[in-house]
């Protein structure tokens, strides 16, 4: 503790260099100049200490979904507040978190039934994967331990979650505390070595290797249509619904992680409604409480729910849970933000702010530095190399996607990279207007940068 006791000083941006340590972030840079500090929000955009505002083009980092001080979830919250902001869900119920679960168990494919929570994306995949696990040793199975994740996949940051992900820089290091997870690699065509094909030729591959070790496994898991963190690595129409009929005919579970795709980003609620693809557990959260509050939720069928469900001493009970499951706060603005998405129909406009992006984005893909541009619904990743014709990157050491990212602030743009992936994901809400702009801003931040670079 210092002498000094006031704590409101107009200096956010020394203060958070003193105090902060911020994730996913080379600290040396980050000290290096001072930071933009967030204080508020309006609708789509953040407003800074300064009073600047920005467009935000990643939706806080890809949760937010009708926008910021959304009137039906903050007069949720406040009502909620009246009532009791937490109570526990270990040995009792909480009625914001029936409301919720009811919720959730409509809009989802038919056979998911139960909704167990917890509050991030990485604890609704340990839920998950905890749950695949001890459901094959409940059923006297206890062989099938094994997983099988795409490369480049990405599921959150705890051990287990790491243990499934395929991104090496994130998850090399982590290797020795890993459990061993069969990686096949993604079917993305950009960055397949058999394009086109590249989707049946990674299908027979996850066919062949649960062939080959028949009782093995237990779960197959995947980010839906498209993997966000590995790079906005879209997957061939036809690939979710393949990977189910395999993992159907190996009696593996799917487990999809749902926790990106999920809440309208990809165009419909969920990413596997596109292909009819009923998974054994999904993995919901981000935009779960609209953006607010961190809850997830682990959905299960109803017949991996029965095979926990037998007297203590049998010892199939899910020992499991956290201190804020089920949280009421939460729990409400989850309530509302779902009402939301269909008292505003948001479903049903988004295939105009789809096809916005999409023309837009048109106009970028001869720029020399463009590699590819990949979208499915309203998430997107364009690839920034330094030759287009070879595909040669640039060096990674000069962060070019973080740069050009930095430069945007410029055009009133807020966005963060993958490596060299220019991310763009606005909120599903956002209005016509702004989504233009956002996009303009895009265009013109891409073609100044790298008119004033040499590369
Ligand atoms: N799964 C996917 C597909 C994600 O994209 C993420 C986060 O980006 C996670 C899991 C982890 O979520 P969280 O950051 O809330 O732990």
């Amino acid at each position: 503790m210092t002498e000094d006791n006031s704590f409101n000083s107009a200096n956010w941006a020394e203060k958070d260099q003193t105090y902060l340590w911020h994730p996913f972030t080379p600290m040396s840079q980050w000290l290096s100049e001072l930071p933009l500090v967030i204080e508020a929000g309006d609708g789509f955009e953040l407003i800074d200490t300064q009073g600047r505002r920005y467009i935000d083009g990643v939706s806080s980092l890809w949760c937010n979904l009708h926008g910021h001080r959304a009137k039906p979830i903050d007069a949720a919250l406040t009502n909620q507040l009246r009532k009791i902001a937490h109570s526990t869900l270990l040995g009792l119920g909480s009625v914001p978190s029936i409301e919720l679960a009811e919720r959730l168990v409509r809009i989802s494919p038919e056979p998911l039934k139960k909704v167990f929570y917890s509050d991030s994306g990485a604890t609704a995949v340990e839920v998950a994967l905890k749950m695949a696990f001890q459901y094959y040793k409940n059923l006297n199975q206890p062989r099938r331990r094994r997983f099988l994740a795409l490369r480049e996949s990405y599921h959150g940051d705890t051990i287990g979650a790491v243990s499934l992900g395929g991104i090496e820089t994130f998850h090399r290091l982590f290797r020795p505390l890993l459990f061993e997870t069969t990686f096949v690699a993604t079917p993305n065509q950009y960055h397949h070595p058999a394009g086109e094909q590249a989707g049946q030729v990674v299908l027979q591959q996850i066919d062949e290797i649960l062939a080959a070790a028949p009782g093995a496994y237990c779960a197959v898991i995947l980010e839906p249509l498209i993997q966000g963190a590995g790079g906005m690595l879209t997957h061939p129409p036809g690939f979710l619904a393949g990977v189910r009929d395999i993992t159907h005919q190996h009696d593996v579970l799917l487990i999809a992680d749902e926790v990106a795709t999920g809440f309208c980003r990809t165009g419909k609620l969920f990413a596997c409604q596109h292909e009819n693809v009923c998974p054994d557990l999904m993995c919901l959260g981000k935009g779960l409480t609209g953006g607010y509050l961190p809850v997830a939720a682990t959905l299960a069928t109803q017949d991996l729910f029965e095979a926990f469900c037998a007297p203590a001493e049998q010892g199939k009970t899910f020992y499991h849970g956290h201190t804020f499951t089920g949280n009421a706060l939460g729990c409400a603005a989850g309530s509302a933000s779902i009402d939301w998405i269909f008292q505003s129909d948001l479903l049903a406009r988004l295939g105009e702010k789809i096809s916005l992006i999409r023309c837009h984005l048109e106009a970028l893909a001869d720029h020399p530095h463009v590699g590819d541009i990949r979208q499915c619904g309203m998430m997107v990743g364009i690839e920034l190399v330094r030759n287009r014709k070879t595909r040669q990157p640039f060096d990674p050491a000069r962060r070019v996607g973080a740069s050009l990212c930095h430069h945007a602030r410029k055009f009133g743009l807020l966005i963060r990279p993958l490596g060299d992936v220019v991310v763009l994901m606005p909120a599903p809400a956002m209005d016509l207007t702004t989504l233009q702009q956002m996009l303009n801003a895009v265009k013109d931040t891409i073609h100044e940068y790298f008119a004033s670079q040499s590369v």
